[in-house]
């Protein structure tokens, strides 16, 4: 049951691209295979600032993005099973059909009719969220609620990069070198550093990045002024990786990145580029060199439960992520404005502000 029976919920609805209205929307009816969430925790992240910008389409508008979420039970479906009220749950935001040849195969990322929430579907943004059973991790026993939950609402980024890093293989005394400003490199750093990835270097253009890269466990951050300045002179200083892992959208960072992986290395195109964009790289780099390119795109299943693991472990330093709480009716602020020049790495929504 909703706090109180409660019918109606607040919620930021995009109603335009770059437009956000704070509003009184009905609570989801759920499904009798569905669970409410009553989301405690949301994170806003650089997919919702596409959504807003209208870079991403999302399915409807009206929409209530939000794909990074945590909460309690609040209901369960009739034929649910599984899943307690009162439990607290992290979520799969990938709805997949089970039945195409991609999810036969074993890979419902790649489903036909994939819907994730928050993208697709009505997502945390907002005070209840319906979720299939299917979909719901619950966080384990000793979770209860409030700010114990905070550090969940980074379970679906970090699902991203522990995928990512299962199609690297192994990074167990692995050079590796990892690309990127934002906080997806400073997560890839961390879980690099738990396989056994030895020596891991941060590059960054980024001054705050750096400074938590070497905070984070890197053995060498390298700050450069723009990401064009020489790749050529990077790969003199900093030699061969085995693996580099790109998490830039930044498109000369994949040059970067193919000109320090070495032969038969592997790079990890783990950013999001702007649609369209082109990437020029010498292809005999490739072909001559034996080096592969492999992509990820976001977490699903066992990645899920695995980010949970990693985040119960302690043995990531998630607190510079979860410092930065704003309302739900800051969220329009957050997205439009950014946080230029801050140190802040992560912001995340507390819908009981
Ligand atoms: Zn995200
Ligand atoms: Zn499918």
């Amino acid at each position: 049951m909703t706090e109180k029976n409660q019918t109606t919920m607040k919620a930021a609805v995009l109603t335009a691209p770059g437009s956000f209205t704070l509003q009184d929307v009905p609570v989801p009816s759920i499904a009798y295979d569905e669970v409410l969430i009553k989301v405690a925790f949301c994170g806003i992240c650089s997919t919702d600032k596409m959504i807003f910008d209208g870079l991403v389409s999302v399915e409807h508008i009206p929409f209530i993005p939000g794909h990074e979420f945590v909460g309690t039970v609040a209901a369960v479906g009739s034929r649910v099973t599984r899943i307690s009220i009162g439990s607290a749950v992290a979520v799969d935001i990938n709805i997949s059909c089970g039945v195409c040849r991609n999810c036969r195969n074993g890979e419902p990322l790649k489903c036909t009719e994939i819907q994730q929430i928050g993208i697709h579907r009505d997502g945390g943004f907002a005070e209840y969220a319906a979720v299939s059973e299917k979909n719901v991790f619950p966080i384990g026993t000793g979770v209860i609620s409030g700010k114990d939950l905070i550090k969940y609402a980074l379970v679906e980024p970090i699902s991203n990069v522990v995928r990512a890093q299962k199609r690297t293989g192994s990074l167990l005394a692995k050079r590796t070198a990892v690309i990127g400003d934002d906080a997806m490199a400073l997560f890839h750093l961390q879980v690099a550093r738990v396989q056994g990835a030895v020596p891991i270097v941060l590059i960054a253009t980024n001054t705050v990045i750096g400074k938590f890269g070497k905070q984070m466990g890197a053995d060498t951050v390298v700050v450069i002024d723009e990401w064009t300045a020489g790749s050529e002179k990077l790969h003199q200083y900093l030699g061969y990786f085995d693996v580099v892992v790109q998490t830039s959208s930044r498109v000369s960072t994949f040059d970067m990145g193919v000109m320090l992986t070495g032969p038969g290395g592997m790079l990890l195109a783990a950013g999001f580029p702007e649609a369209g964009s082109e990437i020029r790289f010498d292809p005999v780099e490739l072909v001559l060199n034996e080096k592969k390119i492999v992509s990820a795109v976001a977490g699903v299943g066992s990645d899920v439960s695995d980010a949970i693991t990693l985040i119960q472990s302690n043995r990531l330093n998630l607190d510079p992520f979860i410092s930065e709480v704003v309302s739900l009716s800051d969220v329009e602020v957050e997205l439009k404005m950014g946080r230029p020049g801050s140190e802040t790495l992560k912001v995340l929504v507390d819908l009981n502000q």
